[in-house]
């Protein structure tokens, strides 16, 4: 445990953010502290609560034994620290900045007090570790001579590389961009996790074996039956990139765009060329509305602030949630809660208004004749929900708005992963249009082909893509040599 009386003593102290105004000039990353001295002072608020939820299930998805780091921090012993936490967590630069911290909700200091700061202790951690040359390349010390593709270089996709490489099996990770990292690179903007850390991770791994092939559609510019065919066994951790539609009158106009042609495009031009190449949506001085909340909406309003917008509004559909827990989110639940991200801070402090429109249903973007989008109608709802049943909404008469715009961010979430891979393979889906296999097991339809992460379960989160791609290592493993090491 931390200090006995520490969370007695000691005030919840979370890595401090830029001011939102200045940080919204620039796609550096928002957290700035580096002080060892709060991070020990936040590690001795742990208490030695008995039953530590954090890393129950309804905490950590990847188990990460929490209370253990949380004293050995508290010591100073951050090596130590660092060795427990690489157990579990094959990327926690990658958690400790964007993970949404189950672990914390689940805190048992939480019940009435503010939680431990764990995410911020865990990034310390690791962020001290690579600062001080403690993570090296650890090439295994023998090859079983057998050979794993894996088609998609998110983190499930790196996490079972990692684990698979460590085990001794010769790991090819197939990816179709041209940086490996999956959402990691290309979905997450770099304010939020900076695209070096994949970099080294990604350079770390090549280092101790992993051989990344960028560039390569499998099941375009290869054939998935013939990756199969020449290798031991095949995971697929393509994602699940399929994005949700807003089919409405008006929907082909120009200025419509799904929220990742806009969030890719940008960081690749950030990062060939600090966008002086002008490969990008540009949302400076135009009126943006995102449709949508949820993480992807709060990236694209963060880089739309950043670009310049004149204005930027949200819309959500669903209700403000509450600000407190109610009886639906009993703790240890992870809560709906109602959380102002990054984003909204940043459109608060330029625009002057919380930019979030709660209860509103877009019915047609209009345009301006010539085929350009000028606006959008809309009509706000009314949710009610009847005992075991799920809730429905209704339109509210005499609600109908125009709202001007020039630029649309769909960010309604994803259906799956996309499909020609399943065609080819003839692999089993579920109802939702994810690969079938068990959770656990990640064996699809097909001999020697598994799949985890986002395909398999549907978009979700990157511990649970970490949490997937060490199943599945050891899953592929068990049915390779018929036992298995690997935690998963
Ligand atoms: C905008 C956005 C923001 C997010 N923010 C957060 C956040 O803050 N915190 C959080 O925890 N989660 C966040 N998520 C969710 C998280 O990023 C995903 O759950 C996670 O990345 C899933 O990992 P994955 O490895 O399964 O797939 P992905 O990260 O989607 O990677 C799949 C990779 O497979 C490649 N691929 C697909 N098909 C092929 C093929 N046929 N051949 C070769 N390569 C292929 C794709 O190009 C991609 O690189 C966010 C998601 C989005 C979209
Ligand atoms: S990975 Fe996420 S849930 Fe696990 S300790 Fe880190 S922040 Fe918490």
């Amino acid at each position: 445990m931390g200090k006995p009386t520490g969370f007695l003593e000691i005030e919840r102290n979370k890595v401090k953010w830029r001011d939102p105004s200045v940080r919204s000039q620039d796609f550096l990353e928002f957290a700035v502290e580096h002080d060892d001295k709060a991070r020990q002072e936040q590690g001795a608020r742990c208490m030695d609560c008995g039953v530590p939820f954090c890393q129950t299930d309804y905490g950590c998805p990847v188990h990460n034994l929490i209370p253990e780091w949380n004293d050995l921090v508290y010591q100073g012993r951050w090596n130590e620290a660092y060795w427990r936490l690489r157990l579990t967590n094959n990327f926690p630069e990658f958690t400790g900045r964007v993970c949404p911290a189950p672990c914390e909700t689940a805190c048992v200091l939480g019940i009435n007090e503010p939680a431990v700061t764990i995410k911020d202790n865990e990034a310390a951690i690791i962020d001290r570790a690579w600062e001080s040359g403690l993570v090296q390349p650890r090439p295994p010390r023998y090859r079983n001579g057998k050979t794993v593709a894996i088609v998609g270089s998110g983190p499930a996709g790196l996490a079972a590389a990692d684990e698979l490489n460590q085990a001794g099996y010769s790991v090819t990770v197939y990816e179709r961009e041209d940086r490996v990292g999956g959402l990691l690179m290309y979905g997450i903007p770099n304010m939020k996790l900076d695209k070096t850390l994949v970099e080294k991770r990604c350079n770390l791994m090549a280092e101790e074996g992993v051989e990344f092939r960028t560039g390569v559609d499998v099941g375009k510019d290869m054939s998935i039956k013939e990756l199969r065919d020449s290798n031991d066994a095949v995971l697929l951790t393509v994602g699940a990139t399929n994005p949700r539609d807003l089919p409405v009158p008006g929907r082909e106009l120009k200025g419509v765009h799904f929220a990742m042609e806009f969030l890719t495009a940008n960081t690749r031009s950030y990062l060939n060329s600090k966008l002086s190449d002008g490969k990008y949506i540009d949302a400076k001085g135009k009126k943006v509305i995102v449709i949508g909340g949820g993480d992807t909406g709060n990236d694209c309003i963060g880089t739309s602030v950043r670009h310049g917008a004149e204005s930027v509004i949200n819309f959500e559909l669903l209700s403000r949630p509450p600000k407190e827990r109610d009886a639906s989110m009993p703790w240890p639940t992870y809560p709906r809660l109602e959380k102002s991200d990054y984003g909204h801070q940043e459109a608060e402090a330029k625009y002057g208004r919380d930019p979030r429109e709660y209860n509103i249903l877009t019915k047609e973007f209009i345009g301006d004749g010539e085929g350009n989008l000028k606006a959008l109608k809309t009509v706000r709802v009314e949710w009610s929900k009847k005992p075991g049943e799920r809730p429905t909404f209704a339109e509210v008469p005499g609600t109908e708005e125009t709202w001007e715009a020039d630029l649309v961010f769909l960010a309604l979430g994803f259906l799956g992963p996309e499909q020609y891979l399943a065609e080819s393979l003839e692999l089993d889906t579920d109802q939702r249009s994810n690969y079938r296999a068990e959770y656990g097991e990640y064996a699809t339809s097909v001999d020697n082909v598994f799949a985890a992460g986002d395909a398999r379960r549907g978009q979700s989160l990157i511990v649970w893509a970490i949490n997937e791609g060490r199943g599945a290592a050891r899953a592929v493993d068990l049915k390779l040599n018929g036992s298995s090491n690997l935690r998963g």
